[in-house]
């Protein structure tokens, strides 16, 4: 069956024909058949080159041999126990010794779950009710965090959902990104704050980048006033180099979520946190949290398996990074701005170079649906809104980087 008959069966069985916003293509999305490497092959017979990558997880490329044996070998094994599994302690080693000061780890489901108990733990350790969330900044789909959020809810424009009662997201305060003393003004009014959530490089409407000694700043800031630190990693986790953001920018948060690539493409997420504060966490302290499918065994045998080969290839984080740049110096600046960090890039249809939320929503989005779709007719699959990041994996290959800077330069 065609993609348009099977999304016109979707649409009167699931709301709005998909199971996740982002990907209600007008008139109608493309319907996956099978993904190898850095390719998307479409019901409907096309071959497209994925610059999505499912929006972040799949750093190895779709269906990579080692993790599909990872998964295999499992499978072999059974695939829910309820009970621990013996490669539980190795991988939380890898992730607490990758990524100095977060000294223990519980797994969970989703990156929504992780930082949905990370502010539950954050909470629980200060004894405060609020929390700060940068705007543009997109935490997962519960209650507290979907104010001016990022990723579908902005492409929507629903930054507020319904259902979520007032008195909920009144304990959510928002402030700019790039912006350390509107922190250090919020910090120094309102003393019930127990913690700052935020993407240390905005993903979700961007890339949008830190400036110079931002995270720096906010750090200092926190701490002087007892804040915890809560850097949302679930894009930039293994995405920007072992130990992501944090390690890159030199700066050490108090918790850490993860998300995304740490599952090799199988539903996972993971906080992290100082031992003093990850101790309060149930059944050693008094902080609940708990998951039928945490630390499920085909999830940590994928993560595991991409981690493993992350080390092994520590070289693909400066390979992705000259990708990127040889694909901004082919694409070049226009009459818009391209930002790239290691392999999330992004043209934005704003002259200058946005630094915030509100200039992320100064772009013309009519010409990036064009420009989109233009470059899905030419075959390049980009994510289909001007505010998610694109991303490249090690399986892009030469070949694929040449059609997708000859694409964007051709429909730009
Ligand atoms: C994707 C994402 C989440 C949510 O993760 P899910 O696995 O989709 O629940 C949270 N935070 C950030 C930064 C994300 O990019």
């Amino acid at each position: 069956m065609k993609s348009q008959d099977l999304f016109d069966q979707a649409r009167t069985l699931i709301p709005g024909g998909v199971s996740s916003p982002v990907r209600a293509i007008k008139p109608y999305p493309f319907y996956t058949a099978y993904a190898q490497g850095a390719h998307l092959s479409t019901v409907d017979g096309s071959t497209l080159i994925d610059c999505c990558m499912a929006y972040g997880p799949l750093l190895l490329g779709h269906a990579h041999p080692e993790i599909k044996k990872a998964i295999s070998d499992q499978l072999e094994k059974g695939w829910l126990y309820g009970t621990p599994i013996s490669n539980e302690p190795e991988f939380a080693r890898l992730i607490t010794s990758d990524h100095p000061g977060m000294d223990m780890v519980r797994f969970v489901s989703s990156g929504s779950e992780a930082t949905m108990a990370a502010i539950r733990l954050a909470r629980g350790f200060t004894c405060k009710s609020d929390i700060i969330k940068i705007e543009g900044g997109f935490h997962g789909a519960h209650d507290g965090v979907l104010v001016k959020a990022g990723s579908g809810a902005t492409t929507m424009g629903v930054p507020d959902s319904a259902g979520v009662p007032p008195a909920v997201v009144a304990h959510t305060r928002q402030l700019p990104y790039n912006d350390a003393e509107a922190l250090e003004s919020l910090l120094a009014r309102d003393h019930d704050i127990a913690a700052l959530i935020i993407e240390p490089v905005l993903g979700n409407i961007g890339p949008v980048l830190p400036e110079e000694r931002y995270l720096k700043d906010i750090r200092e800031i926190t701490k002087a006033y007892g804040v915890l630190l809560i850097f949302d990693e679930v894009i930039t986790g293994y995405r920007l180099g072992i130990g992501g953001a944090q390690v890159m920018f030199g700066v050490k948060p108090d918790i850490t979520t993860f998300g995304k690539i740490i599952g090799g493409g199988l539903p996972i997420g993971a906080f992290c946190g100082r031992r003093e504060i990850m101790s309060l966490v149930a059944p050693q302290g008094p902080v609940y949290q708990a998951g039928t499918f945490s630390g499920n065994p085909l999830s940590l045998a994928a993560g595991l398996a991409t981690i493993h080969w992350i080390h092994n290839h520590p070289e693909i984080y400066r390979d992705l990074d000259e990708k990127t740049r040889a694909i901004e110096e082919s694409v070049g600046n226009g009459t818009g701005s391209f930002v790239r960090i290691g392999s999330m890039f992004k043209y934005f249809f704003r002259e200058k170079v946005p630094k915030n939320y509100t200039e992320v929503k100064e772009c013309d989005t009519a010409a990036f649906g064009r420009f989109w779709q233009n470059t899905l007719s030419r075959g390049i699959f980009l994510p289909p809104s001007q505010f998610e990041t694109n991303f490249l994996s090690v399986a892009h290959s030469n070949k694929d980087l040449e059609s997708i800077a000859g694409g964007y330069a051709a429909c730009l």
